[in-house]
């Protein structure tokens, strides 16, 4: 049986590298395949069989086929009863290990024998290489040792060893009167690995650690463990578990996907990354491109992949709504548009009338830089599906913008006879009710309001059509939450913290994307600058020259974590010392603590002009929309997230005006402060900068994957690994192009395997 596996494998990947042989005889090749699979699958023998005499056969029905065979080659016992798999038993015990150490094992989150067989060491010391600067070991004959004081009176332990280099030193900082002395006798040989440094023509080695003889030569792999377990005790409990458990682990990698990128099988990746033999590739190994490391990550995100895949086909299964996207729609819709679209909302508007005349549900992701126009293009849908008889929601993430919404869209349908409301958590009483009843009879068309108000109060008659505007990720949470309330509305997603494609593949990989990718004409580059504290009277003159001038300014304060007062006073204080400047009734005040109201009222006098500058907390973060004004100036910037940072800069800008935004900070701040403001300086992209920020965070920070109901990335890391990634993404969908729910007798494991993974995360994809 196994000889017959051997030699399958074998031919199929032979036959994935050599496809021209394939060509020029496949049915000799299908008549070996099925000879083979006799034994091992009679069913897929028999098809084998009839294969090889079909005529005209391609690759793509070849690579068909050896995916079927591949599954088949997975050891069947060792996935097929999970729960009673041994490698996922909570650990009972290690060797040398007590019921303390356990207890913080699992607190680190090691509670099965698989999850220590999977947690990779973070680094790798090599127990031989002697560079200078660097780690290494010297072995060499004790000469002599003691205590010796240095010309500032430093005590210290020093110890001279003979080797064939000569002699070397080792010292020792911090010691008492049993170590190191009592480890060293004159005359003995000793292995001493640490820092070596060249100190006065003498090779010398600070706080080194002895080491067995044994050990010499080796890759010693170091492993992040939680504080008081010892390097040593541990690595003698990963030993005992590879022996008594490594035969379980299932490897659910596809065969093919194995052959195509040469990966090694899942025991010989785990023996080589926890024990590495001294001739492997150090480099690879640390910097996680061996091959043996690499499949993991690609394991990974193939899975990830082929989930968020199987999530976006199962979203587009949900019966939709066919709208009419007719000319004189259009037509009447352009007339009512103030000014021109820009070819890039042209385009996204396109995609969109492709997914809603199409009887799919659409869930469509509209990216675009903080004012590059995405509003009118979501109402410019929604005016669509409102022609089409449909109701539509605009679901927005404060009140202050779904305020700014409404007014935006009377504006736009004022000479028409369509109706639109207006529902946030301050309106209320009567007036609500009324709102609600004509919704649910239908005589509403457009609701726009904040998201709890529409989820949790609001009946449609006939919605076809919910624009969820800045909600970023949690946008597909409400989707569900709309789903589950009965309604099949087509979703239009926006966000204003564009991604670099590549990320969106994974933060969005179940969604469609367009791209808004423009900004309106006329637009002049923002002049960003940043100034300590003691630059502030430049900062006023520029206010000044620019209120002279009949424009506005914003001035924002940050929100101090867990500290509500600090924050009311910053910016209390900061709006009475404006007022003196610039006259009591000139300066408005905004804060997290005013009603929803009372925003709204502050928001307009300050869009009439009756106040000229707006202080404010970042309240007015997302959305709002005042082109007059031209300078913001964000107090103590260094506290703020690049992606906030680059959405505060995008309050202004927003007409053909030459705009300002000022970085105030305090004279001494941290790097990482620094350098969010410099790329704010530097750089007007949000695409560019959502990159810096997801380097400077890390992907974790970035994506709070838990949140976002994505499964937890365990061996990859989405900046390092984007290639993989690409390659991931492209199999993936090469996979389901085959097959599309998976249910092909062959592709079994693969989709249990991407349920089981999924369903540790947040969301279950709902296959089929
Ligand atoms: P965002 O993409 O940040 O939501 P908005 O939709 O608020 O941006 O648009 C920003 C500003 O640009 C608004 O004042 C809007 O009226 C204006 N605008 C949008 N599209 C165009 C266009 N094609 N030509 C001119 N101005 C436009
Ligand atoms: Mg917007």
């Amino acid at each position: 049986m196994t000889e017959e596996k051997r030699k399958l494998k074998k031919l199929i990947k032979y036959l994935s590298e050599t496809r021209l042989d394939f060509y020029n005889n496949p049915a000799s090749y299908f008549l070996e395949i099925s000879k083979l699979l006799k034994n091992l699958s009679p069913i897929l023998s028999i098809k084998a069989a009839g294969m090889a005499e079909k005529e005209g056969l391609t690759t793509d029905q070849l690579d068909q086929f050896l995916a079927e065979i591949n599954l088949i080659l997975i050891p069947e016992k060792k996935y097929k009863d999970e729960s009673s798999n041994p490698a996922k038993n909570k650990v009972g015990g290690l060797k040398r290990l007590g019921a303390k150490s356990m207890e913080k094992l699992e607190k680190f989150g090691l509670n099965t024998y698989e999850d220590i067989l999977l947690h990779f060491p973070f680094r790798y010391d090599s127990l031989s290489s002697v560079i200078e600067g660097e780690k290494g070991v010297l072995t060499g004959t004790l000469q002599e040792s003691g205590m010796i004081y240095t010309k500032n009176r430093k005590r210290l332990y020093k110890a001279v060893f003979s080797y064939e280099g000569g002699q070397f030193s080792a010292t020792w900082f911090h010691f008492n009167n049993r170590f190191p002395s009592s480890a060293l006798k004159n005359g003995k040989k000793y292995s001493l690995f640490g820092r070596i440094n060249n100190s006065g023509g003498l090779l010398n080695i600070t706080h080194p650690e002895f080491l067995d003889i044994d050990d010499v030569g080796e890759l010693r792999a170091v492993y992040s463990l939680p504080g008081g377990i010892q390097q040593k005790t541990y690595a003698a409990a990963v030993d005992n578990v590879i022996e008594m458990y490594l035969d379980y682990l299932p490897d659910l990698m596809p065969v093919r996907l194995m052959d195509k990128y040469n990966f090694p099988e899942i025991k010989d990746a785990v023996r080589t990354l926890h024990r590495p033999k001294p001739d492997e590739n150090h480099k690879a190994l640390a910097d996680r491109t061996h091959p043996a490391y690499k499949r993991f990550v690609y394991e990974e995100l193939f899975y990830t992949q082929l989930g968020l895949l199987l999530k976006k086909r199962a979203y587009s299964k949900e019966k939709g709504i066919k709208f009419e996207i007719k000319e004189e729609y259009l037509n009447d819709i352009k007339d009512l548009l103030p000014f021109k679209l820009t070819s890039a909302q042209k385009k996204s508007l396109a995609d969109i009338f492709n997914d809603m005349k199409s009887e799919d549900q659409m869930n469509r992701l509209v990216q675009g830089d903080v004012g590059s126009g995405k509003t009118i293009v979501a109402f410019i849908a929604g005016l669509i599906a409102v022609k089409n008889g449909f109701q539509v929601a605009i679901i927005a993430p404060t009140e202050v913008l779904a305020e700014q919404h409404y007014n935006g869209l009377i504006k736009l349908i004022d000479k028409t006879h369509l109706t639109a409301a207006l529902l946030t958590g301050s309106i209320k009483g009567k007036e609500k009710q009324q709102s609600k009843d004509l919704i649910a009879a239908g005589a509403v068309d457009i609701v726009i309001g904040t998201h709890a108000v529409i989820q949790d109060e609001v009946s449609f008659s006939k919605l076809g059509l919910a624009i969820i505007d800045e909600q970023h990720r949690f946008g597909v949470m409400q989707r569900k939450q709309l789903m589950d309330k009965g309604y099949n509305p087509d979703i239009i997603l926006m966000t204003a913290t564009p991604i670099p494609r590549t990320l969106s593949l994974t933060f969005y990989g179940d969604l469609d994307i367009s791209i808004i990718d423009e900004m309106p004409p006329g637009r002049v580059p923002i002049i960003t600058r940043s100034f300590p504290d003691s630059g502030r009277k430049r900062v006023l003159d520029l206010i000044h020259k620019e209120l002279d001038k009949g424009n506005k300014a914003y001035f924002i304060y940050p929100l101090i974590e867990a500290s509500e007062k600090i924050d009311l006073k910053a910016v209390t204080d900061g709006h009475k010392s404006l007022s003196k400047i610039f006259g009591e009734d000139n300066v408005g005040l905004m804060h997290g603590k005013l009603k929803a109201q009372e925003k709204n009222e502050l928001m307009n006098e300050f869009k009439n002009g009756d106040i000229k500058i707006l202080v404010s907390t970042t309240v007015i973060e997302v959305g709002v929309d005042v082109p007059d004004a031209t300078v913001i100036v964000i107090e103590n910037s260094e506290r703020f997230g690049l992606s906030q940072l680059h959405q505060l800069r995008g309050r202004v800008g927003r007409s053909d005006k030459q705009s300002y935004c000022v970085l105030l900070h305090e004279n001494e701040i941290s790097d990482d402060g620094r350098n969010r403001i410099e790329a704010m300086v530097n750089h007007t992209s949000g695409f560019k900068l959502s990159e810096i920020d997801l380097e400077m965070r890390g992907p974790g920070d970035f994506f709070g994957t838990r949140q976002a109901g994505l499964p937890e990335f365990r061996f990859s890391n989405i900046v390092r690994d984007i290639e993989v990634l690409i390659k991931a993404r492209q199999d993936a969908e090469d996979m389901l192009k085959r097959d599309p729910d998976l249910e092909n007798s062959s592709n079994k494991v693969i989709r249990e395997t991407v349920i089981n993974k999924w369903r540790h995360g947040l969301e279950i994809i709902e296959v089929g």
